[in-house]
């Protein structure tokens, strides 16, 4: 059984209340250990800690030196990679290659490429006549934002955190960070780390504990928090912004999405059915970039539906230890039980369920687990809840289409706009569809195709701002103009 601590001021700290909650592994329930529990106390610490070491060590260290500590940092989980895997996977019960081929590597990327950019980014500056003719120079300065709070979510937790912590410290901030209450192992483990590679106690600070009137809210409404970055529910981002507007803080939302995957009857048809496959079932359905809303143009349309079926027929569902496994549990019963109840209101709302649509047979071992099949409906009318509604899970609605324009109407008919994926050999339909549809981020032939660098958000009630390369730079900084009369 282990027993999870905060990670305040360098140091694993119990709640001073002594409360504690459970973790339990989502592939059978049962109870993997306790989290210490926080509250105003374990919160107020880790702020003043984030406070103190803006203005020490941290906070006077040269860009070089910083940079270097981060590059350690990415090495340390390197060299800790295993312990960062097995966190990461009986937290979240995801296939191994997932986690050891993208989730832990990107989180290490993560520390490295933002210290990159920090030391190469060039300032702006503008000289400028006067009335005199001696001319002004104006040139910018970065300056860290100050106390960072980091509210990160479940389902890519490492990797979610650390695409965080990473440009905020590289910009020289400190943070305190809350992970989810589901979802706590590696956000302290990077504790460890820091401290092996000499980061100064305060600048990386995790409190665990829950939202709503807890730990996260805390974070979020505390005076000396001087900036928050928030990715999970769009719910969550509203009650966020409402804690934010008290002190004038600025916030950054990677929220919730309904993706639409739009398949053109030229693509490449084995890509695209693997594709979809890939964007609507990995991770168990848990990506905010996943697609949910799969149009598909009439031609191909019975072929791509019964490809796309056999293909979710043949997971594997196991732990990520299983040999051949491929296929998770979701994160929780909680989560579970909301899976399920769209799996039921979809056949309520007159869906023809093509494949899945309930809970696999699992061995006895397994059987208390948060299990759900992969799942296909076809034949809802757009105003249905599962088809306007992010359920967060692996199942996905398949409607046809005929024209262009108006598979552009359906794809933007929706309240979010985080990512889309479209599959066509014809380059200039791309193109068009690309600028004509709301969304932060589109993919064409390809999904989660991440280039760290490129901006990386969504539109509508996705989120708000950019992050990613220079992007998070202007979150996680302040830019100061000089003017200097000559
Ligand atoms: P969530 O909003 O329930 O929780 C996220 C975090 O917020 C947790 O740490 C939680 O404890 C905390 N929290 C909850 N209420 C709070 C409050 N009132 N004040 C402060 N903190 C609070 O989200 P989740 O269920 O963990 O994650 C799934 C959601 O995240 C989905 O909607 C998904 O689309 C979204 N997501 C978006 C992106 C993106 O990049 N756009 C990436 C991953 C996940």
């Amino acid at each position: 059984m282990s027993h999870t601590l905060h990670f305040i001021n360098g140091e694993f700290v119990p709640s001073a209340s002594g409360k504690t909650f459970e973790k339990r592994s989502p592939c059978d329930n049962r109870l993997m250990g306790t989290v210490a529990e926080g509250g105003q106390t374990e919160v107020d610490a880790a702020v003043a800690a984030a406070k103190a070491a803006l203005h020490g060590d941290w906070g006077k260290m040269p860009t070089d030196k910083r940079v270097a500590m981060l590059h350690a940092v990415a090495d340390g989980i390197t060299k800790r990679f295993d312990d960062f895997v097995a966190a990461e996977e009986a937290d979240t019960g995801q296939p191994h290659h997932v986690i050891a081929h993208a989730f832990v590597p990107r989180g290490a990327a993560n520390f490295k490429i933002f210290a990159d950019i920090i030391k190469n980014v060039p300032a702006e500056s503008f000289v400028m006549d006067t009335p005199d003719g001696a001319g002004a120079l104006n040139y910018a300065i970065r300056k860290p934002k100050g106390v960072i709070g980091v509210i990160s979510p479940w389902n890519a937790p490492f990797l979610l955190m650390t695409w965080k912590v990473g440009p905020a410290l590289a910009c020289g901030n400190t943070v305190v960070v809350k992970p989810s209450e589901e979802t706590p192992a590696t956000a302290t483990l990077l504790g460890e780390v820091m401290n092996a590679v000499g980061v100064p106690a305060g600048v990386y600070n995790v409190v665990h504990g829950f939202g709503p009137d807890a730990a996260g809210e805390q974070v979020t409404r505390h005076d000396d928090v001087d900036a928050i970055t928030f990715t999970g529910e769009t719910r969550t981002g509203t009650a966020i912004m409402k804690a934010a507007a008290d002190g004038i803080r600025d916030v950054s939302f990677e929220l919730g999405g309904k993706n639409a995957g739009i398949v053109f009857a030229d693509c490449d048809f084995d890509a695209a059915v693997e594709g979809i496959f890939r964007s609507a079932f990995m991770n168990t359905g848990q990506v905010c970039l996943g697609t949910e809303r799969v149009y598909v143009q009439r031609p191909i349309f019975e072929r791509f539906v019964a490809a796309l079926k056999a293909r979710c027929e043949v997971v594997k569902y196991g732990r990520p230890s299983d040999a051949g496994s491929n296929y998770g549990p979701l994160i929780s019963q909680e989560h579970k039980r909301k899976v399920l109840s769209y799996y039921a209101r979809a056949m309520q709302e007159g869906a023809t369920l093509i494949t899945g649509g309930g809970v696999p047979d699992m061995p006895a071992e397994l059987r208390e687990g948060a299990w759900v099949q992969p799942t296909i409906w076809t034949g809802l009318p757009e105003t249905a809840s599962v088809v306007r509604e992010e359920i967060f899970g692996p199942c996905c609605h398949i409607r046809p289409f005929d024209e262009e324009d108006e598979v552009v109407v359906l794809a933007n008919a929706n309240r979010y706009g985080l990512s889309t994926t479209i599959w066509t050999e014809n380059l200039k339909c791309a193109h068009r569809m690309a600028a004509a549809i709301d969304v932060g981020i589109t993919w064409v032939n390809s999904w989660f195709l991440r280039d760290l660098r490129t901006p990386f958000g969504g539109s509508k009630q996705s989120g708000i701002g950019r992050e990613g390369g220079v992007h998070s730079l202007e979150f996680y900084t302040e830019m100061r103009n000089v003017c200097i009369k000559l």
